[in-house]
């Protein structure tokens, strides 16, 4: 057991932990980082094929509308590839019928007139995603491809969306649809790597924080191997239902224990299949596919000069079935199903690299958490302002780019900012940590 100080603690060294860090190490406040894996990212993870090459399991895509992820993979040199789109869209109907020439422009139309209501129209108070498209009035096909999308993107079942969280944290992304423009070559898990060594002896990986004890004027972190952590002020950098698995003492205030319980972890599972050559475009396909006999089931191109691959997420109610499983079932089932798509070639795949979230003990699943309490409107602002010294970031909690690697940046700068005017408010003891350590 050992005992250290300094003016903040960031618990978590995904995008929000590493970006909180960095802009107050920037700023000279001292800092320590506790992560509980062995590795930073969080959300963000690699895998390396059997000749080396690293791929993204966890966050991938980045897009010319997210400045702040942009500029640091400008920073630390890494090169972007553009996601191949050319060619036809497939919808495989079931194992035999599939069609070419879809959009997304009839889903997109639906998504379009959600997105106009206001999120805090009564009319829609209480009412489930669901709910609310079963009330229009368009053809069932484009009604199968909004529900596909919502339970791929949001990863939870439609019936569990609250319309209101839809359409506020839909607002919220403001891409245009383009997020998949670019993935980085030698992955972005290498960029928050590269981040995470600019603080140097001040992140410490293998340390879960497991009780967050806050006095007037300091906090107390006790992690799992019993080491104990003083500091000022604290950031728990981690997703809401992570945050909530915390022993708080005392506890914390009543409504954020309720902000934190209106939350519930995404299911996917991401796996990469990679090919001697992107041999789908010889038929003119992009190597998009959507399936409708399954829904928050979605293949995409990611081959660059270094190789030809597909990802293949499997996003929602869907993922949380195929997760009880096994892998080798979802395995066999992603190929049975390429193949049926793209033809017999699919399943001469040379290589395959399966990441299922599900679950995930330290993230909780992804690609995000999800508010699942239709009445819980201000969840959100409640974790915002948190219970300082204990102050609440994630991704999830971005004003922009909620469940991006964009908006875990934002969050975490964001949560710094709110932990630096902590710090100078005329409220803080001179500094309770220098006193204790002198
Ligand atoms: C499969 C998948 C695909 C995705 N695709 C994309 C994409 O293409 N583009 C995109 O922009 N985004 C994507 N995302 C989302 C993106 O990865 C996340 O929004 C973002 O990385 C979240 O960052 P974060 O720091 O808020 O949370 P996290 O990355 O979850 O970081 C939290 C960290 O806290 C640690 N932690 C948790 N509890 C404790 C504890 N008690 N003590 C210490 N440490 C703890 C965790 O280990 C973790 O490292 C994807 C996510 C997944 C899972």
């Amino acid at each position: 057991m050992s005992e250290s100080d300094a003016d903040v603690i960031v618990v978590g060294a995904g995008f929000t932990g590493l970006s909180a860090a960095e802009a107050l190490v920037s700023a000279g406040i001292d800092v320590i980082v506790l992560e509980a894996r062995d590795r930073v990212g969080g959300r963000v993870e690699s895998v390396a094929f059997s000749d080396g090459m690293r791929v993204d399991t966890g966050g991938q895509f980045v897009c010319d509308e997210m400045p702040e992820i942009m500029a640091l993979v400008r920073r630390f040199g890494k090169a972007l590839a553009e996601t191949p789109m050319e060619g036809a869209f497939l919808v495989q109907r079931d194992s035999k019928a599939a069609e070419t020439g879809y959009t997304f422009a009839e889903s997109g139309r639906i998504r379009a007139r959600a997105n106009r209501i206001d999120p805090h129209d009564p009319a829609i108070a209480g009412l489930t995603a669901e709910a609310w498209l079963a009330r229009q009035s368009d053809p069932p096909d484009a009604k199968a491809g909004y529900r596909a999308m919502v339970e791929g993107l949001w990863c939870r079942p439609i019936g569990e969306i609250p319309l209101w969280y839809l359409i506020d944290n839909d607002r919220r992304t403001t891409s245009n649809g383009s997020e998949l423009q670019y993935f980085v070559e030698g992955t972005v898990h290498a960029v928050a790597e590269a981040l995470a060594a600019t603080l140097g002896p001040r992140l410490q990986i293998n340390t879960a924080a497991t009780c967050v004890e806050r006095m007037d004027g300091s906090v107390t972190v006790t992690t799992g191997n019993r080491d104990v952590f003083r500091a000022r002020q604290i950031i728990i950098a981690v997703p809401p239902v992570m945050a909530s698995r915390i022993t708080y003492e005392p506890d914390l205030p009543k409504p954020l224990i309720d902000a934190f319980a209106a939350w519930k972890s995404g299911t996917v599972i991401k796996t990469f299949v990679r090919y001697e050559r992107p041999f789908w475009r010889d038929r003119g396909l992009s190597g998009m596919v959507m399936w409708r006999d399954v829904l928050g089931l979605f293949a995409c191109d990611v081959s660059s000069d270094r190789a030809a691959a597909l990802v293949v997420f499997v996003g929602g109610p869907l993922a949380a079935q195929w997760n009880g499983k096994g892998a080798g079932f979802v395995q066999a089932e992603i190929i049975r199903r390429l193949v049926a798509a793209l033809g017999s070639e699919a399943g001469d795949y040379t290589d395959l690299r399966m990441r299922d979230w599900v679950d995930d003990r330290w993230s909780g699943g992804g690609y995000s958490d999800v508010i699942t309490d239709a009445s819980a409107y201000d969840a959100e602002a409640i974790i915002r302002v948190g219970a300082p010294p204990v102050h609440f970031a994630a991704s999830e909690l971005a004003p922009s780019f909620p469940a991006y690697i964009e908006g875990a940046i934002i969050a975490g700068r964001e949560a710094a900012a709110r932990v630096m005017a902590a710090l100078h408010s005329k409220d803080q003891p001179a500094s309770a940590i220098s006193a204790s350590a002198s």
